[in-house]
């Protein structure tokens, strides 16, 4: 019996033991192809020897100091990297332990930013019901997903939710794209009117969704009329790029290809690749300004904050990214693996759409193609799917629910940047038989 309290207290998962390249391996020798990066995190792949020297370098040097203290060379370094990367002013960094911690940072500094600017009644968040932005309070009071709110939910703070960007299910046929992203910049801002801007501290989103609804990309213009509502209600705009981030879907940051300047970024996952736990928040110039200018502290703080080992990691990994050329690879693997799944599962009966950017792909699976009715959330289709492709030697992040939890089943493919051609027709091809074998498994 294991004394690990698992996601599922019912089931102990295989123990890994190992890991080479896209390849991961259990204690009874069977070999997984990673094709989601765990939960697109590992974008290196498995036993990256850079990284690996690096962490060792800085353990040899300095497991830990803490941030009361001291700062260290590999945290300083982290940060100045990231900063001279992103766009625009994103100019400040705040280094914590994952996802989560970021969106828990970046709700506070955009709270703090308005309270030191004299404005301390605002105290709303508005997200999108398709969003994931982590497990801690805040982070899942934000977020789109009703089932993982429900049993905290008198423990969550209001937030105002409108629709996320979702061509698929809800552009109407005969809806030009520019109509139906026009109506949704109309409902956000209708929000904004409703709660009394003065009242809003900002707006939070994924540029690509995630996990809930799969890889999803925004409408062209889209965040551009999101960035010109917050300017225009003096609200801030937080891009969560915990997962579509660093590098994932082609660009450093996926929100750089709308053209878009947030005012906070979120990050983790894939920017120390799964070699340590790290995320961090990327703040613009005037929001640490104020903080500097007034009370000189921003009020927050945790115990791994900067840690220098994972900072180390992170700095290899961002300087293997670039030394590699592994954004340009990510798009051109991105086109291949499109072409792909678009070649196994174009004519597929229950998949009813295709979509993602980069290397980072979902199928939409349903019970009819025509009218896109969702398989009955109680077959769990995508246990089944997750099952039969562990059966098939293969990692894919299939999830139950696209908005709120009502809308369905997806597959989500995230395959670490160094993956080949070959491993990728590998993917496809497995992930062939594990949808197949799963949708008979439900009786489909
Ligand atoms: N934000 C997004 C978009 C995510 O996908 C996730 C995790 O899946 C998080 C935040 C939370 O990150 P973590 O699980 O590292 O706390």
């Amino acid at each position: 019996m294991s004394h690990i309290i698992h996601r599922s207290l019912r089931r102990t998962p295989p123990v890994a033991v190992g890991g080479d390249g896209i390849t991961i391996i259990d204690s009874k020798g069977n070999h997984y192809l990673d094709a989601s990066g765990g939960a697109a995190v590992s974008s290196l792949g498995h036993g990256h020897p850079d990284v690996i020297d690096a962490m060792h370098a800085q353990i040899d040097r300095l497991a830990y100091a803490h941030t009361s203290f001291f700062t260290t060379d590999a945290a300083e370094e982290l940060a100045a990297r990231i900063a001279y990367d992103a766009p625009g002013d994103l100019d400040h960094v705040y280094l914590v332990s994952g996802g989560s911690e970021a969106m828990e940072t970046a709700l506070k500094l955009a709270r703090q930013y308005f309270v030191e600017s004299g404005e301390p009644q605002r105290r709303l968040f508005i997200a999108r019901r398709q969003s994931y932005h982590g497990n801690t309070l805040g982070a899942l009071a934000l977020g789109g997903n009703a089932f993982r709110r429900k049993p905290y939910a008198p423990l969550l703070m209001d937030v105002t939710r409108v629709a996320p960007c979702y061509e698929y299910r809800d552009r109407q046929q005969d809806q030009s794209v520019f109509a139906y992203t026009a109506g949704l910049l109309a409902e956000l801002e209708m929000a904004i009117i409703a709660a009394g801007p003065e009242n809003v501290i900002g707006f939070c989103a994924e540029p690509v969704v995630g996990a809930t609804g799969g890889a999803i990309p925004p409408t062209p213009g889209y965040f551009t009329g999101v960035r010109e509502l917050c300017d225009k209600y003096g609200i801030l705009f937080i891009a969560d790029e915990v997962m579509c981030g660093m590098g994932r879907t082609g660009t450093l940051y996926a929100i750089e290809q709308e053209n878009v300047l947030p005012d906070l970024v979120t990050l983790g996952k894939g920017l120390g690749a799964g070699y340590q736990p790290i995320g961090a928040v990327v703040a613009r110039d005037a929001i640490v300004q104020r903080l500097r200018n007034g009370s000189g502290v921003f009020q927050h703080g945790h115990t791994y904050v900067g840690h220098p080992v994972a900072a180390a990691a992170a700095l290899a990994v961002q300087r293997v990214i670039q030394r590699d050329c592994l954004l340009g690879a990510v798009t051109v693997r991105g086109a291949t693996l499109r072409r792909m799944l678009r070649g196994a599962f174009g004519e597929h009966p229950h998949v009813g759409d295709i979509r993602g950017r980069g290397l980072l792909w979902a199928l939409e699976l349903v019970r009819d193609r025509e009218t896109k009715e969702p398989f009955a959330p109680s077959l769990k289709l995508h246990e089944a799917v997750r099952a039969q492709a562990m059966a098939c030697g293969l990692m894919v992040y299939p999830m139950g629910g696209t908005i709120d939890g009502e809308r369905g089943d997806h597959i989500l493919l995230a395959p670490p940047f160094i993956a080949t051609d070959a491993d990728l027709g590998e993917i496809v091809s497995r992930l062939q038989e594990a949808l197949d074998t799963a949708l008979i498994s439900v009786g489909a």
